[in-house]
C-alpha cells in the first residue's frame, strides 16, 4: 500500500457575532482539511485548524511523504518534522497533525476498526464538557445564564466558561451566576487563555478555591512552565494546561515539572494521533489525566482509548456554520453527559465536501 496522492482544501466561515476569550477574539472558523488516497483505493481524511501557512506547510510536506505506506506513521512522522526548515512547534505541527490523522484513518478503515480501538479501547463512552461562556458584545449575565442552561438541558453535566477580559471581581459575579443558573451538581471549569500574570493567577486562583471548580485551564502564559508548577502547590483547584503544547518534548517539560494535574493536549495542534499517544502514555506513568482542547470528532477516539482519559470537549457543532456543514453527522451528549466515539472505521465521521464548498478558500474556487 502506498500513498499516490494527498488533496489540500482549507475553508473559512465568519461567525454571526465575533467572541472572545481573556486574550483572543475569534471573527471566523478556519479548518485546512487533507485527503491522503492510496494506491489501492483507500482515502484517509484528516484536518486541522488554521489558513495559509497550514496549507503551505501541508503541501510541502505532502512531497516528502508521497509513496510511504500509511502505516509506518513513526517514519512518515519523522520524515514531517523538520524543526531547521519549518520550526518545531506551532504552525508545522498542525499542518502534521492533519496528515498523521489522515493515515490514522486510513489504517482504522483497513482494519475495519475505530481508531478509539486501535489505540486501546479502554472507555466505551466518556464525560464531555460543553465549552461556551464567552464574552460577545452586550451579553448581559442573564445571557450568560441563558446559555448555560441550555446546554443543561441539552444533557451536560459539565460545562466550561471563560474568565479574564474583564476584572476578578466581575469574573466572580459571572461564575457565581453561572453557578446558581446550573445548579450544585454541574461541574464547571473556568479558562482563563494566558491572560493572567502570577500574582492576579493566585488571587484569581484562591477565588476559585472557595467555588469548588472543577479545572482552572490555562492561568498563565504557556511559557510560564514555574508559574504553573507554584499555582498547582498554592491552591486546591487542579490546574489544566497544554492546548498550546507540542511534541513529546513539549509535554515532558510540563509533566517533569509538575505543571498541571490536567493536559488538554489537542492532536490537532501538538502533531497527531501518533504524537498524542507518546504524550497520554508520558502523562499516564506520572498519574497525571489527560482531557484534550477542542474537536470531538477526534478526541471521542482518543480520550476513550486510554486509561488516563478524563473527559472531552464539546462544542455544539450545530452553532457553528463551518463544523456543521463540514461533518454529515455529529457526536450528541447522552442522557448522562457522556459522548461515545464514531463507531466507524477510521475516525469515522464523513466529510461533506458538497456543503463546505460555500466556504472554500483554497484552492480558490
Ligand atoms: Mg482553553
Amino acid at each position: 500500500m502506498k500513498i499516490d496522492r494527498i488533496d489540500v482544501n482549507a475553508y473559512q466561515a465568519k461567525h454571526r457575532k465575533p467572541y472572545s476569550n481573556g486574550k483572543y477574539t475569534y471573527a471566523t472558523t478556519d479548518i485546512v482539511i487533507c485527503r491522503v488516497f492510496t494506491d489501492d483505493g483507500y482515502e484517509g481524511i484528516g484536518w486541522a485548524h488554521g489558513t495559509d501557512i497550514v496549507v503551505d506547510t501541508m503541501l510541502s510536506l505532502r512531497d516528502r511523504i508521497m509513496g510511504e505506506d500509511p502505516f509506518n506513521v513513526e517514519r512518515i512522522w519523522d520524515k514531517m518534522y523538520l524543526p531547521k526548515v519549518y520550526g518545531r512547534k506551532g504552525f508545522e505541527t498542525r499542518a502534521i497533525s492533519a496528515l498523521d490523522v489522515g493515515m490514522w484513518d486510513i489504517m482504522g478503515k483497513v482494519a475495519g476498526r475505530p481508531i478509539r480501538q486501535l489505540l486501546g479501547g479502554y472507555h466505551e463512552t466518556i464525560p464531555a464538557y460543553i465549552a461556551g461562556g464567552y464574552y460577545e458584545e452586550g451579553k448581559t449575565l442573564e445571557d450568560l445564564q441563558d446559555e448555560v442552561r441550555e446546554n443543561v438541558a441539552k444533557g451536560a453535566k459539565a460545562i466550561k466558561m471563560k474568565i479574564g477580559l474583564v476584572s476578578i471581581k466581575e469574573d466572580l459575579e459571572r461564575i457565581d451566576a453561572v453557578r446558581d443558573a446550573v445548579g450544585p451538581d454541574c461541574l464547571i471549569l473556568v479558562d482563563a487563555n494566558n491572560v493572567y500574570n502570577r500574582l492576579d493567577a493566585l488571587k484569581m486562583g484562591r477565588e476559585l478555591d472557595k467555588r469548588d471548580i472543577y479545572w482552572f485551564e490555562e492561568p498563565l502564559s504557556p511559557d510560564d512552565i514555574e508559574g504553573c508548577a507554584e499555582l498547582v502547590r498554592k491552591i486546591d483547584t487542579p490546574i489544566a494546561i497544554g492546548e498550546n503544547e507540542y511534541t513529546r518534548w513539549g509535554f515532558k517539560q510540563l509533566v517533569d515539572a509538575h505543571a498541571a494535574q490536567v493536559l488538554n493536549a489537542d492532536a490537532l495542534v501538538l502533531g497527531g494521533v501518533t504524537e498524542w499517544k507518546k504524550v497520554a502514555d508520558y502523562a499516564m506513568a506520572s498519574h497525571i489525566l489527560i482531557a484534550p482542547h477542542g474537536d470531538q470528532e477526534i478526541h471521542a477516539h482518543l480520550v476513550s482509548a486510554v486509561p488516563n482519559g478524563l473527559i472531552a470537549e464539546y462544542y455544539d457543532t450545530n452553532l457553528n456554520s463551518l463544523l456543521s456543514a463540514m461533518f454529515k453527522t455529529h457526536i450528541v451528549l447522552d442522557e448522562k453527559g457522556h459522548i461515545a466515539a464514531p463507531s466507524g472505521p477510521g475516525v469515522g465521521v464523513d466529510i461533506d465536501f458538497e456543503s463546505l464548498k460555500q466556504f472554500q478558500t483554497y484552492p480558490e474556487k
